[in-house]
């Protein structure tokens, strides 16, 4: 029904007299009342049950089930016990009206009726039924508030729990946790939990009052330690890890997140640290970094032994030049190389003037000493990365130039005659020079990988002898 209008409520006449019937109801739609009818009991309940009407107006003497019937059986449903009842009756005796009240009617009107007094019945009812329906609404409402409030009173009742869970929970953990006073100067521990006794050995009663400076002893030279300074100072939080000593002395690794607790005016008025024993952790990267620094010492040593084993499998022992096996290693690489380059590759075979005598004249070892001076100074005229200086067998030295034509090692080829004869090394009894000299001869070749690079070697040693044949200390090859 709309609350808001009586015209739109909802009247059902009850009467078997079809006349009767018509009659109000014209009356009542033509105030604009939704009107519906029934001409028995049943019919009536029916249409109560298919809609509640807002108003019923009912005639006592109705067939299958009177007027008092229909009345009394509505009072008794508590869906359809608030719907007002109107008898309408034409027994205009008092025993009838008390009997209809006492039924539950709310209201008597006698046949025949005025129109006038018929509305203004109806309307009387419609109004107490729309207000009484407001009431039930409002009532309804309130009801709902109620809920609400008892809802909030409880979820204010919540932190008096929640501060005994904290506090269980707090209780429970594992971690050692402390709080300290921050409003005092030197931040005393006020709280801790069980967690902080199992870990430190330490009972609240103990450190209750402490500062937390008594963990780490007379270890106090600690870089956590610093930050932890500067975090209380700078009141910000902070995670340091730091060595500790339990009660009975033993080490442990404290892992410590510290937070400051502030209250409303934002003044920080205490400090919680949340503590982690984190020595086996500590230890296991301790182990590892001592694992890594051996292995990291022991691929030092494999690398210096593997240069070392490439020097000794390399280079000559006394001269420190690249030795024959290099040599032949070398050249056969340039040799495929400069083949497809199709690049010329030059080779230089140099040998001491005389040097038999020199060893019968001065002796072995300062043979050994000018094959040493010899290997540096021809060294000290090779420049290109892969040219490269060998001794090639007993006072010969080979040098190997790739990439370059006669020309060019002819040059490399005067220089280092001219750098040893610069070394000015007396040699009495050389039949050249009263000085060390040698002979050099000089090859140069376009390889191709059909033909062997002794071909090269042949041609230089050629004209080494030749350069020997023409009286030593000289270079030949080609004519250039
Ligand atoms: P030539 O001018 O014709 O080359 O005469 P030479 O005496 O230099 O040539 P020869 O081949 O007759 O002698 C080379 C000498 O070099 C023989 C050997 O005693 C000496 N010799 C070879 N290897 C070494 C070495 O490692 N140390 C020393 N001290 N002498 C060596
Ligand atoms: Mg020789
Ligand atoms: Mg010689």
């Amino acid at each position: 029904m709309n609350l808001q209008s009586c015209e739109k409520a909802d009247i059902l006449i009850i009467d078997d007299q079809i006349d009767n019937l018509r009659l109000l109801s014209n009356l009542l739609a033509k105030r604009g009342y939704r009107v519906r009818q029934a001409v028995d009991g049943e019919m009536a309940l029916i249409a109560i049950d298919t809609e509640t009407p807002d108003v019923i107006l009912l005639d006592i003497k109705i067939p299958r089930l009177d007027g008092y019937g229909v009345c009394s059986y509505l009072k008794k449903n508590e869906k359809t016990a608030e719907i007002p009842v109107i008898f309408l009756s034409a027994f205009d005796e008092i025993l009838e009206k008390t009997k209809a009240f006492e039924v539950g009617g709310v209201d008597y009107i006698t046949k025949p009726y005025h129109t006038q007094e018929v509305l203004a019945r109806v309307e009387t009812q419609v109004k107490l039924s729309l207000l009484h329906q407001k009431l039930q609404s409002n009532n309804r409402y309130l009801k709902r508030q109620l809920k609400l409030s008892e809802a909030a009173q409880e979820f204010h009742a919540q932190p008096q729990i929640d501060a005994y869970l904290l506090h269980q929970a707090i209780a429970a953990t594992y971690n050692g946790i402390i709080i300290t006073d921050a409003t005092h100067s030197d931040n005393p521990i006020i709280y801790a939990n069980p967690g902080f006794e199992r870990m430190t050995g330490y009972s609240l009663e103990e450190v209750k009052g402490k500062n937390c400076r008594f963990l780490q002893g007379s270890d106090r030279e600690q870089s956590g330690i610093l930050e932890l300074h500067n975090c209380i100072q700078e009141k910000r939080e902070c995670s340091i890890t730091v060595r500790n000593y339990r009660k009975d002395g033993i080490l442990f690794w404290n892992e410590v997140s510290l937070s400051p607790v502030k209250d409303e005016s934002g003044q920080v008025v205490y400090y919680i640290g949340v503590q982690t024993d984190v020595t086996q952790r500590k230890l296991a990267e301790e182990e590892r970094q001592r694992y890594e620094a051996s292995v990291h010492k022991m691929n030092r040593e494999l690398h210096e032994l593997n240069t070392k084993l490439h020097r000794l499998a390399n280079l000559d022992g006394l001269t420190e030049v690249a030795n024959r096996r290099c040599f032949d290693e070398t050249l056969e690489h340039e040799w495929r190389r400069l083949s497809r380059e199709k690049q010329p590759l030059s080779l230089i075979l140099g040998d001491i003037d005389y040097f038999k005598l020199y060893n019968d004249n001065y002796g072995h070892l300062s043979g050994d000493d000018c094959l040493k001076k010899v290997a540096q100074a021809i060294s000290s005229v090779i420049h290109r990365p892969a040219d490269l200086v060998a001794r090639y067998g007993g006072e010969e030295f080979a040098i190997i130039l790739p990439n370059t034509p006669t020309s060019g090692a002819m040059q490399v080829a005067q220089k280092i005659l001219e750098e040893i004869r610069q070394l000015q090394l007396p040699h009495k009894a050389s039949k050249v020079q009263s000085y060390v000299t040698m002979s050099l001869g000089v090859g140069t070749v376009l390889p191709t990988l059909g033909i062997s690079e002794t071909t090269l070697i042949n041609q230089a040693d050629e004209f080494l002898f030749q350069a020997k044949k023409e009286g030593r200390d000289r270079v030949v090859s080609y004519p250039v």
